[in-house]
């Protein structure tokens, strides 16, 4: 079982609290659709012996691209690897991509697997929207969704971030509450992060942008997950919910250590032992495929290295961490020795079975790292 992602590193505008790989100049994109389309070709090895169950374009913003263009990805993946049995293709759109005649076309990738589209909403606030800098307003969400849906996109998911200084906790609850009567049946959501070198990060250090508030963030995630269980969405990854049977078989694929390929410049690749990562440049990516090299660098992951990403990953899920999954025992005697110094409020343990409480999900970065194996 593996999984294909595909980046589409283009973007109308850049969101203020952005640091993903993309480029508000569309002039190489037929371009770097023929480099994808030849990088298929190269990798071809990479998931050998593998079924592709899962595919997902993201990016960047891959609604973007031209019916024909992701076509033209789609067509060549299914001819270069014999083993597919697809169970989901996703594909990431903003909302003033979706126009009427857009979904149309997108409908007609239907006969090719699409089956899902994920929307970033973010806010159905104006407010938040333009604090972020996102190129669509509230009502062309709402509209990209009910278009969706009356196109016959059932399986859909939104982006919502909260913890932005603009939104007021009523107004998340009403973001949330909008999702709902909206019926959508996935939500991934998370909190406003400064990251460095982005303009929110040099708008908040001029002053020009109000700075983000960690108590308000904390009390929004609160809200949240209070409001998720109570209409029925798993919370099956922190930052992920789900009606039941709904949730994203590609991420969660990625949460239980499965194999992807990665294409297109910054798109990671995982094969059980290693990660490689390609270039996060356009023209590089477009020279070196063009020359025949999928210019990627590589880390080849220790077994500590492994056991720690399984921990990351696997305790943010409501599947929880598996001691036994840890071949080396030492590992699973480091991890009980730590588990026993840390405040008992903060996880639950149910025999081999490591899970977060909800005190917990708000520390799950630093709970994971104290429970990190020594090399
Ligand atoms: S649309 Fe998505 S990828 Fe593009 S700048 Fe905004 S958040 Fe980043």
């Amino acid at each position: 079982m593996a999984g294909i992602y595909i980046h589409i590193p283009f973007c109308k505008q850049a969101c203020h609290y952005c640091n993903f790989y993309f480029s508000t100049s569309l002039a190489q994109k037929e371009n770097l659709v023929g480099a994808i389309i030849k990088e298929i070709e190269l990798s071809k090895d990479y998931l050998t012996g593998e079924t592709i169950e899962t595919i997902y374009f993201g990016g960047g913003t891959p609604s973007l691209l031209e019916v024909s263009e992701l076509k033209a990805i789609l067509d060549t993946i299914y001819m270069v690897h014999p083993k597919v049995d697809l169970k989901e293709l996703t594909l990431e759109a903003n909302p003033d991509d979706l126009t009427a005649a857009k979904i149309a076309d997108l409908a007609s990738l239907k006969t090719m697997g699409l089956n899902r589209l994920s929307i970033g909403v973010q806010s159905f606030f104006d407010a938040d929207l333009i604090y972020m800098n996102r190129a669509h307003n509230s009502g062309e969400a709402q509209e990209a969704i009910k278009r969706a849906q009356d196109a016959g996109f059932s399986d859909l998911t939104i982006d919502l971030i909260y913890g932005t200084p603009t939104m007021s906790d009523e107004n998340w609850l009403a973001n949330i509450h909008q999702a709902f009567a909206l019926g959508i049946p996935h939500i991934s959501s998370y909190a406003l992060t400064v990251e460095a070198k982005t303009n929110l990060d040099r708008n908040i250090k001029k002053g020009k942008s109000q700075p983000v508030d960690e108590a308000q963030s904390s009390r929004q995630f609160d809200i949240l997950m209070r409001e998720m269980a109570a209409h029925g969405y798993d919370q099956y990854e922190i930052s992920n919910f789900s009606l039941p049977g709904k949730h994203a078989i590609h991420n969660t694929n990625y949460w239980r250590g499965q194999k992807y390929l990665g294409l297109g410049p910054s798109a990671h690749s995982f094969d059980g032992a290693s990660r490689r990562w390609n270039v996060a440049n356009n023209q590089i990516y477009i020279k070196s495929i063009n020359e025949g090299q999928v210019p990627f660098e590589v880390e080849h992951l220790t077994p500590a290295q492994q056991a720690n990403e399984y921990i990351m990953t696997s305790l943010r899920t409501m599947w929880g961490t598996d001691l036994d999954q840890f071949q080396i025992l030492n590992f699973k005697f480091q991890i009980i020795e730590a588990l026993e110094q840390m405040d008992p409020a903060l996880y639950s343990r149910n025999g081999n079975i490591i899970k977060l409480t909800q005190q917990g999900k708000h520390f799950a970065d630093h709970i994971a790292s104290d429970l990190f194996i020594d090399e």
